[in-house]
């Protein structure tokens, strides 16, 4: 088993989970994925700044925020956010994502609300496909069943380098120093003896990463069980119960059995349910109808926090 700091270093906090308008116990659509030092904050909804200073979310870390669509409910909530990090006095980069309309709207917070930026932003419009790629994962994105343009989200992990075989290293007369450092990232190392150690010889298979993938706001759709393949996550909303099936359907939005049904199509290993009705003061029917279609399900709640422990071999 992996130490503390591997189970911990991936954390979901659900910020917001209510649908359209807020309640007093639910905020407006906004989760933020700590991984590692890095924040990643998928939807600003309004208010989302007083909930990540509640959860404990800081303000300063490298960070970047995925947009999926430019209905209110999830994106009212940047205007405040950049201000309070201005008036903290961020200085790091900020990357903004989602469809078109995001780059306007920034520009229009600069333009007419009074305070000055203390650090970059940096308004990426996207479409379907690849939005970014890092060293140690990626996002994609693909259009929903809500409105044009209108996109879901998959964080994926790349693999990580198997296990490194202390033993099989000294067997093969690589002393403990620099040279495993190099065989453990993926290099081959020569000998003194001249001897060549390839990396395979002393590591054991990689080790899958983690995949989440966060619908926004969508009905069924194709492009969402694809995306959602294998992923250990699955948020999708389901803002009416199974009777207002028609209502979530005009709307193109989802009930309790859609989003179970997407995740079973998809094999998603969790489900939680998200983006809650304000007219559900007990939102446990939801949690009941998925159930009985994908047992692994939950209900998200503010402040609801998971985390997701790696895979070990
Ligand atoms: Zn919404
Ligand atoms: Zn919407």
């Amino acid at each position: 088993m992996g130490g503390c700091g591997e189970l911990t270093d991936l954390q979901i906090t659900f910020l917001g989970t209510g649908g359209s308008i807020p309640t007093p116990k639910r905020g407006l659509s906004a989760i933020a994925i700590q991984r590692k030092a890095e924040l990643l904050l998928f939807d600003c909804g309004e208010g989302t700044q007083r909930q990540m200073i509640q959860a404990g979310v800081g303000f300063h870390r490298k960070a970047k925020v995925f947009v999926t669509h430019m209905h209110g409910d999830h994106v009212l909530g940047l205007p405040g956010l950049l201000q309070t990090m201005s008036l903290l006095g961020r200085t790091k980069k900020l990357e903004i994502y989602g469809p078109h309309g995001i780059k306007d709207f920034v520009e229009a917070i600069n333009q007419t609300v009074r305070f000055s930026l203390t650090f970059p932003v940096q308004v990426t419009e996207i479409e379907s496909g690849m939005v970014c790629k890092e060293k140690e994962y990626e996002v994609e994105a693909t259009q929903t069943n809500h409105m044009d343009p209108s996109l879901a989200y998959a964080l994926t992990e790349k693999p990580r380098p198997g296990r490194f075989h202390t033993e099989k290293a000294k067997e093969l007369g690589v002393h403990e120093g620099p040279l495993w450092s190099k065989l453990q990232a993926g290099s081959s190392v020569k000998l003194p003896s001249g001897r060549i150690v390839e990396p395979e010889m002393v590591l054991g298979a990689s080790r899958p990463g983690r995949k989440i993938v966060y619908t926004g706001d969508t009905g069924p759709s194709e492009n969402l069980v694809k995306l959602a393949e294998n992923a250990d996550l699955l948020i999708h909303e389901a803002t009416f119960e199974d009777e207002l099936k028609e209502r979530a359907v005009e709307d193109g939005h989802s009930t309790p059995s859609m989003a179970a049904e997407t995740a079973k199509a998809a094999g998603a290993k969790r489900l939680v349910l998200t983006h809650i009705s304000a007219r559900y003061k007990d939102a446990n029917i939801l949690l009941q109808q998925a159930k009985k279609i994908f047992v692994n399900t939950e209900l998200a709640e503010d402040f609801l926090r998971l985390e997701l422990p790696l895979q070990e071999d």
